[in-house]
């Protein structure tokens, strides 16, 4: 087991007395997770101390790791799909008390007084913390994410947990859920629109939720023609091989807005064909090579070619809230921590139905 030591002399708001904490993490890019011990703050006076119960596995986690977006400090340890049970509480922490739920999304900190910060859109701010991967102002070094037994977070990021949904398959909402919400709330979906979704992973299968919730018209774009059956039953109205070339032919020119999921690199030219006049086609998929986009794709329609990133703090809490109320939640495989390497290669292989979620009680100290 490694013991991570915090850069905590060089830092102002030095914690001496951190709490040591198990996490799974990788020590360099070519490496398996593995256990290590990682530090936690003592809380503040605003900070929530939350007991991770379940973390949702995102291919961010597996991209940041691995490198492929080639900004990945040393040993990182994933994760930004947190449910939780509150433990300890800051004296001025108003909204949470120890034993009620809570959970983290991919953020745990902004500067709170930028433009986008005062806008609702923390994720946009420049000197925003993220959940793991980002210099850690309380202890030095860097963030360590939700592959860890506790987490302590300032309240202002801590989002409620509605009542009576399931822990496991509401964790994939703090970062597959918002990142999908947020676009197509953006983009205003409704009724009498025809949204497309490209991939169906975690992401993909959120935004066909929240698609057919909002009362579009979907259809999904796969490379799986295994999925299509799955498709049907998350809410895709119809389901398009990419590979069928008269298929996509026959829906040419005919969508609102498109929500591109994919993780790798694929040929984006095929769906911007598929937009109406002034329709968009926004990319939450984040393959780090560049996504060739031929200019008559866009010229011809007066089409754009949008991205989005995850969702601010406020819209993720009305995003959970709908959820809750409308019985929205992830499907999820549920595994033990020791076995998130196989979950990686399967992510990989396009085999998750469709969030793998780590249960964080097989996480022994
Ligand atoms: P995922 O569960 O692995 O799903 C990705 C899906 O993309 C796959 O299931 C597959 O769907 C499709 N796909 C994979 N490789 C492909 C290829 N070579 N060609 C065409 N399609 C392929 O991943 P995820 O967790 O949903 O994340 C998806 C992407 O979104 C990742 O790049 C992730 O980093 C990014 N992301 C971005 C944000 C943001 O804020 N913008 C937030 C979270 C995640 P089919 O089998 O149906 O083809
Ligand atoms: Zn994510
Ligand atoms: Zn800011």
């Amino acid at each position: 087991m490694t013991t991570l030591t915090a850069d905590v002399a060089s830092h102002p708001t030095v914690d001496k007395n951190p709490t040591p904490v198990p996490a799974y993490g990788v020590s360099h890019a070519a490496g398996p997770l593995a256990p290590l011990s990682i530090t936690r703050r003592e809380p503040r006076p605003t900070d929530v101390e939350i007991e991770i119960l379940y973390c949702g596995v995102c291919h961010s986690d597996l991209h940041t790791a691995r490198d492929e977006w080639r900004n990945a400090i040393y040993p990182c340890v994933p994760g930004h799909e947190i449910v939780g049970r509150v433990t300890r509480v800051g004296g001025d922490v108003a909204g949470f008390a120890a034993g009620d739920l809570a959970a983290v999304g991919c953020m745990v900190d902004s500067c709170r007084g930028c433009e986008q910060c005062g806008a609702g859109l923390e994720q946009y701010c420049p000197k925003v913390v993220l959940t793991y991967n980002s210099p850690d102002p309380h202890l030095g070094g860097h963030t360590y994410g939700g592959y860890a037994r506790s987490i302590v977070v300032d309240e202002a990021f801590v989002l409620r947990v509605p009542p009576g949904m399931d822990l496991a398959a509401t964790a994939p909402l703090l970062c597959a859920g918002i990142t999908t919400w947020s676009p197509l709330r953006h983009w205003k979906v409704g009724p009498g629109q025809k949204v497309g979704v490209v991939g169906l992973g975690g992401l993909g299968h959120m935004g066909i939720k929240f698609a057919r919730a909002f009362g579009a018209h979907v259809v999904l774009f796969t490379t799986s023609p295994r999925k299509t059956q799955d498709a049907l039953a998350l809410g895709a109205h119809e389901v398009v091989v990419s590979s069928d070339g008269d298929a996509m032919r026959r829906h040419h020119g005919t969508f609102h807005l498109i929500l591109d999921t994919v993780s790798a690199p694929h040929d984006i030219n095929a769906y911007l064909a598929q937009l109406k006049v002034d329709a968009t086609l926004v990319t939450v998929g984040a393959p780090y090579e560049p996504l060739p986009t031929a200019v008559f794709s866009l010229i011809l329609g007066r089409r754009r070619f949008a991205g989005s990133a995850i969702g601010g703090i406020a819209e993720t809490q009305e995003m959970l809230d709908f959820c809750g109320e409308h019985g929205i939640a992830s499907d999820v495989e549920v595994i033990p921590m020791q076995r998130i390497n196989e979950a990686w290669e399967r992510m990989l292989r396009q085999d998750v139905r469709y969030r793998f979620v780590i249960d964080m009680a097989s996480l022994k100290a």
